[in-house]
């Protein structure tokens, strides 16, 4: 047992309102410099819908994550190392500008210095890449709201297998947000297809960077990334992502996202896991939720906390783990679930599943949406959102997705019970009354010290951090390396028009 820190992250998507305030925020913090304009670390997409970049969850056009081969064995889906080589001028695997979108701005001059006349000036769009003029016709938050969902939303890959049935629903509106960053997965696979060891994953935090000075701009990390994550800075010709705002963490602070985050709805911690199981979870053959979890370590238990201590960890990081809200979420009340573990990174950031399209629903089948029995009943019944949700969380296990919703409407249930006067009835889910209204706490009420648990980095850490940087911290075969770096020119972007869901 090698046991590692890692600071994850747990987003409540009942309380997301689409704000995008995380994404604002973000942009104005780490890529609001020339070469960045379409890179969003953070974005907010509305499900159903096509995401950003545009059908990012398509992996069989993109090839990103890990498969197993006939062996059983863990296999970038982009290819093997020597098919990765002999591509490497010519991936065919890479989202193009109009996958994302061509940043615009706005000649706004025109209103100024327009010369007198009968019409009100007009600012009309100019590209940010040329400073030309052009046609908005697509962007990140195009389908915001299911905004013109019945165009876009039924090539979201997750509705592949329900496009019928979900025809007729979405008039019912059924739709949730899905803030996403970079999920600084315990196996990553952009790491492990950087061919200049320029993604790398820090020993002390597990949060996964991009050593500018490595990188040459190769882009296999992108096409690698199945979650679409890392990005060109098209001037540099270098790879960059989400840093989980490692110096803020650093400090003790929550990300930028984090804290201006307007519903509340993220909570930071720090997870023990066992690196040994890493790869064997990464390929598990069923069940991969629970195959992820089994890496997580108890920090309550004498021997994980013997060990951690004989691994270097700090013994703050250690009390810290014990008080994480993303333990809690995760592995005690187990309510928060991985985004496409199917994809075998081991993503890190982890949600909690919606259950308000759900109450919607018992409403509008003639239930009381406090009662548990009738939203039990609406959770069974409702077959579409909860094949989606299986989609999005679970890697397609419905029962998984059931029974976290079923948990969240016992808390809701025992709580209203509670505050009107009636005495509670037994939940029925396996969380006793005492854990019930813990959980509520956390996730209705918790104030920012509970909601980010973030020791400090040790400063004494500092020079062997600094050695340790030039690596990566996964050293299991699963993580391919290639060889050194070759000087070349990236690429820029091919803008390949015509190209729409
Ligand atoms: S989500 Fe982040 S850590 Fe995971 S593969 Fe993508 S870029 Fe790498
Ligand atoms: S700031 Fe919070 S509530 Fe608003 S979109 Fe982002 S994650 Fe959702």
């Amino acid at each position: 047992m090698r046991i590692r820190a890692q600071m994850a992250m747990v987003m409540n998507l009942d309380k997301c309102i689409g704000c995008s305030t995380c994404s604002v925020t973000c942009k104005q913090t780490w890529t609001n410099r020339d070469g960045v304009e379409y890179v969003w670390f953070n974005n907010v997409e509305t499900k159903p819908g096509v995401g950003y970049p545009i059908q990012w969850e398509q992996q069989l056009r993109w090839r990103g994550g890990w498969k197993l081969d006939r062996s059983g064995r863990l296999r970038l889906r982009a290819g093997r190392k020597l098919w990765r080589l002999a591509t490497i001028f010519a991936n065919p695997n890479l989202p193009v500008l109009d996958d994302y979108y061509e940043p615009a701005t706005y000649d706004y001059d025109a209103l100024v210095s327009a010369p007198a006349g009968n019409q009100m000036p007009v600012a009309r769009p100019l590209s940010a890449i040329t400073g030309q003029p052009m046609k908005i016709t697509w962007g990140p938050n195009w389908d915001d709201d299911l905004g013109g969902s019945q165009l876009y939303a039924r090539t979201d890959p997750n509705l592949a297998a329900m496009t019928q049935k979900v025809k007729f629903s979405l008039e019912q509106t059924f739709m949730f947000h899905l803030p996403r960053i970079c999920e600084h997965c315990l196996n990553p696979a952009c790491v492990a297809a950087c061919p200049s060891a320029a993604m790398y994953k820090r020993e002390n935090d597990g949060i996964v960077l991009v050593d500018q000075n490595k990188c040459r701009g190769w882009r296999m990390c992108i096409s690698a990334c199945p979650y679409k994550k890392v990005y060109l800075n098209r001037l540099t010709s270098t790879a960059e992502k989400c840093t989980f705002c490692f110096p803020r963490i650093e400090e003790g602070t929550a990300t930028v996202c984090s804290e201006t985050c307007v519903g509340r709805i993220r909570y930071i911690g720090v997870m023990l896991y066992d690196l040994d199981k890493v790869e064997q979870a990464a390929a598990a053959k069923d069940n991969l939720v629970e195959a992820q979890r089994g890496c997580f370590l108890n920090p309550f238990d004498p021997a994980v906390v013997a060990q951690a201590e004989a691994d270097g960890i700090p013994s703050d990081w250690i009390e810290a783990a014990r008080q994480s809200p993303v333990w809690a979420l995760v592995m005690k009340y187990q309510v928060a679930l991985p985004l496409h573990p199917e994809y075998r990174t081991l993503p890190m950031v982890w949600y909690i599943p919606p259950l308000s399209p759900i109450l919607e629903a018992t409403t509008a089948l003639g239930g009381d949406s406090a009662s548990a029995d009738d939203i039990f009943h609406g959770i069974t019944q409702l077959r579409i959102p909860l094949e989606y949700l299986a989609q999005v969380l679970t890697g397609g296990d419905v029962d998984l997705v059931a029974g976290v919703l079923m948990k969240l409407a016992a808390m809701r249930s025992h709580m209203r019970a509670v505050t009107t006067g009636v005495d509670p009835e037994a939940s029925g889910v396996g969380l006793e009354a005492s854990e019930l209204e813990a959980m509520y706490r956390l996730l209705a009420i918790a104030k920012i010290p509970d909601r980010f648990v973030i020791p400090k980095r040790h400063k004494e850490e500092g020079a062997a951090l600094a050695a340790w940087e030039s690596g990566c911290v996964l050293d299991a075969p699963t993580t391919v390396r290639m060889a050194g770096p070759v000087p070349v020119a990236a690429p820029q972007f091919a803008n390949r028009s015509g190209r729409r869901p």
